[in-house]
């Protein structure tokens, strides 16, 4: 007998372990609890793993598999099946791949699978990126090419490969944008939600509020809901940074991708669909990027740099992680409201992960390891693979430059630029000594100053190290004062 033993974000219809199932054979699913107990993860993130497991083995028993689902200890429900042949998808993050071999190391048969949730195999993306540092726009541009989306012949669309500079606008006072749709939990994830209240009670977040896809139909419908009413606004807002919406333009689909509920390749190809049904392609482009482009990629990268990738940390930051971005209380309202999101959702868009959280963190000099766990732990879509190369190579630059060409570091102005948290902070962004001085600001000189050596390596960071080095020697004083005010009173601010 064989037998194909799904994890919980396996869930994709088409992997191609189905193929060699016979009708004597078997799909495992298995909820154990340990599994999710590998971090303190968020509740949420649990409940959605959970309930979609569940979901699938209904799923699998309707298109006529032979399902078994139980719930206990991994290694007790393996054993009596060590002598079938056991069927696996490979997981990309190293912990789980390394906890898969280890269950079925004595195991008489087993064949490996690459996961269907990406749309290249672990090798094709390998090969794709041939050496460090690593760089996003051509591998982009070849997959573009390859799949033929958004082209005409060989050359791209519109005439362009990116329309990246029409999308970087602030939101305006009078626009409305449709929420996301929200999903409301059905009698199986209700019981899920009340179990992991009680079995998880010490995991950060909380159950309420649940509207996250646990099947391969509320996927769809989430995704569509998106195609029709949100897309247009997806493009030119991508970037904007608001107190009116919480999830501003944004697709709400990573956690329905990276479960393997939604497919990569079909749901961009509805995006280039929307095309003829008008939607800009400023946005279409912008949207399919991320997918085949940034996701794609950052698996790759992911993929190259590990093991090691979890200890990177090339500025030598040590400071600790401070409370806010636990209990979300501190008086900066950007950090203020993206830290209450993640702790009442698990979730914050692309900007405020990377232009407030991250930003932030690396201004202060967080030890990078702290960072990372805080994302893999609190966020519903994440998974080391996608994590890790986010926070490390993108956020923190803690990679040296592997995988982004500069560090996303900015002082208050960028975030006063793309929103409104300034307008309502009790500091003032324009401020950048003195008590009520925006934190950013001389974080953001202070970053320069000390790793002033290693950025004039940088051709990309010019014109900040130009602006610094004109800078008045008194002034320079001062924010260095400020910020080391501000680093050693970090839990105060
Ligand atoms: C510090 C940091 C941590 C992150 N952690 C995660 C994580 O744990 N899990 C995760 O899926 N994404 C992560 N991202 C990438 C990105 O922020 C999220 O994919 C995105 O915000 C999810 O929201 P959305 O579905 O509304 O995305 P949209 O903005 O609507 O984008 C559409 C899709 O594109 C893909 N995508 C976009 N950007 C990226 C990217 N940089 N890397 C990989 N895929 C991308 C996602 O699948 C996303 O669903 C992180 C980014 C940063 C800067
Ligand atoms: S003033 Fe500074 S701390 Fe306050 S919201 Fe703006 S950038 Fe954030």
């Amino acid at each position: 007998m064989r037998v194909l033993w799904l994890l919980p974000f396996q869930l994709h219809l088409k992997q191609r372990a189905f193929q060699m199932l016979e009708d004597d054979d078997l799909v495992l699913l298995i909820e154990d609890d340990a599994f999710y107990r590998m971090h303190p993860f968020h509740k949420k993130r649990i409940a959605a793993l959970m309930s979609a497991l569940r979901h699938h083995a209904e799923t699998l028993k309707a298109l006529g598999f032979n399902v078994t689902f139980k719930r206990g200890d991994t290694t007790d429900i393996l054993a009596p099946y060590s002598h079938d042949e056991i069927l696996l998808i490979k997981a990309t993050d190293t912990d789980v791949v390394t906890w898969q071999k280890n269950l079925i190391k004595s195991f008489s048969s087993v064949t490996w699978f690459d996961d269907a949730q990406f749309i290249l195999s672990e090798n094709s993306v390998k090969a794709r990126l041939p050496k460090r540092p690593y760089k996003m726009d051509p591998f982009y541009r070849q997959m573009r090419k390859d799949f033929n989306l958004l082209m005409d012949g060989d050359k791209p669309l519109h005439g362009a490969f990116s329309f990246d500079k029409e999308n970087r606008k602030k939101l305006p006072k009078d626009i409305t944008i449709d929420p996301p749709l929200d999903i409301e939990p059905d009698a199986m994830t209700k019981d899920v939600l009340a179990y992991v209240d009680q079995a998880f009670s010490d995991h950060p977040g909380e159950t309420t509020g649940f509207k996250l896809p646990v099947t391969h139909a509320d996927a769809k419908a989430l995704a569509d809901h998106f195609f029709t009413n949100r897309l247009d606004t997806f493009g030119p807002y991508q970037d904007a940074l608001t107190t009116r919406m919480k999830d501003v333009s944004h697709s709400m689909i990573s956690q329905a991708l990276n479960t393997g509920l939604l497919d990569p390749l079909e749901i961009v190809r509805d995006a280039e669909k929307a095309l003829d049904d008008g939607a800009p392609i400023n946005s279409v482009e912008g949207f399919i990027r991320q997918i085949i482009g940034w996701r794609e990629y950052i698996r790759g990268v992911y993929l190259l740099e590990m093991p090691g990738y979890h200890s990177v940390n090339h500025y030598e930051h040590t400071t600790n992680l401070p409370h806010y971005y636990w209990d979300g209380k501190t008086d900066m309202r950007c950090m203020a409201e993206s830290t209450t999101h993640v702790i009442d959702d698990g979730y914050a868009h692309h900007i405020q992960r990377l232009m407030v959280l991250g930003n932030f963190a690396n201004l202060a000099g967080v030890d990078p390891k702290q960072v990372n766990d805080w994302f893999l732990e609190m966020f519903v879509d994440s998974h080391d693979w996608v994590t890790t190369p986010n926070v490390m190579g993108m956020a923190l630059h803690a990679d040296g430059g592997v995988m982004a060409t500069k560090p996303y570091i900015s002082s208050g102005s960028y975030i006063h630029k793309m929103g409104d948290y300034c307008d309502q902070c009790s500091y003032d962004v324009k401020e950048k000594t003195g008590p009520k001085a925006c934190p950013f600001n001389a974080l953001y000189w202070n970053f320069i100053e000390r790793h002033l050596e290693t950025l004039e390596k940088n051709p990309r960071m010019g014109i900040p190290l130009s602006m610094y080095k004109k800078m008045d020697p008194n002034k320079v004083i001062a924010l260095r004062k400020q910020a080391e005010w501000i680093i050693e009173n970090i839990e105060t601010l």
